[in-house]
């Protein structure tokens, strides 16, 4: 695409690393396997028995502060949408992980008939209910953005009440809003508008459900 290959390293990431190794590698997402993940670092094998190494929900390791997922929407004069995402994943994460962002419906979704859709949050919880895909849905069926993102949020909330989690909608028509999950210590979740007229990107906000 471009760009030149360089190391993405900074002295923040590599202090967090090094205090990763030095707490025995914890937090670690690993499980079935040896030595136990819970107080050593690897290289690990599966116990026997077990050929995969899942993960469980990141929820604890996914927060307010440790999230990095870029989701954009955009609404050309035609009504043309595109979304996309970019994300880190999540810290700590097992090598190989994918999570939500990468997974159309998942991460992001957009049909110019109808509008866009992006996520945020625990991807391996989120990653399994494609809310972006449903927020689109919604719209589909004449649900205002913000109304579309609520009822994509809640669907997830049903099954699993408590998770970190955001998505924001765009109509076709430059319409927008968003909703989020409330967790322990996000309580309301903040994105960035720019449509014609004004001069700067707008700061929105909205209450976690
Ligand atoms: N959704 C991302 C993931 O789970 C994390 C994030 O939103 O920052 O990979």
């Amino acid at each position: 695409m471009g760009f030149a290959c360089e190391d993405l390293t900074t002295n923040r990431s590599l202090s967090i690393y090094s205090g990763w190794l030095e707490q025995h590698c914890q937090p670690n997402f690993r499980t079935n396997v040896t030595p136990d993940p819970s107080t050593c670092c690897g290289p690990y094998k599966p116990l026997k028995g077990f050929k995969n190494d899942k993960p469980p929900s990141l929820q604890k390791a996914v927060d307010v502060h440790s999230h990095d997922t870029i989701g954009m929407i955009a609404v050309d004069k035609q009504g043309n949408v595109a979304t996309g995402t970019s994300t880190n994943g999540a810290s700590h994460k097992i090598p190989g992980r994918v999570g939500d962002s990468p997974i159309i419906g998942a991460g992001s979704y957009a049909d110019s008939s109808v509008g866009g859709a992006a996520a945020t949050g625990d991807g391996d919880t989120m990653m399994r209910f494609l809310p972006s895909y449903q927020a689109v849905e919604n719209m589909r069926m004449g649900a205002d953005p913000t109304t579309a993102c609520r009822k994509a949020i809640a669907r997830i909330q049903k099954h699993v009440p408590v998770f970190f989690g955001a998505i924001i909608c765009a109509n076709h028509t430059g319409s927008y809003g968003a909703a989020c999950c409330k967790a322990p210590g996000f309580s309301q979740f903040h994105y960035t508008v720019f449509k014609p007229g004004l001069s700067q990107p707008l700061l929105e906000v909205v209450d976690c459900l």
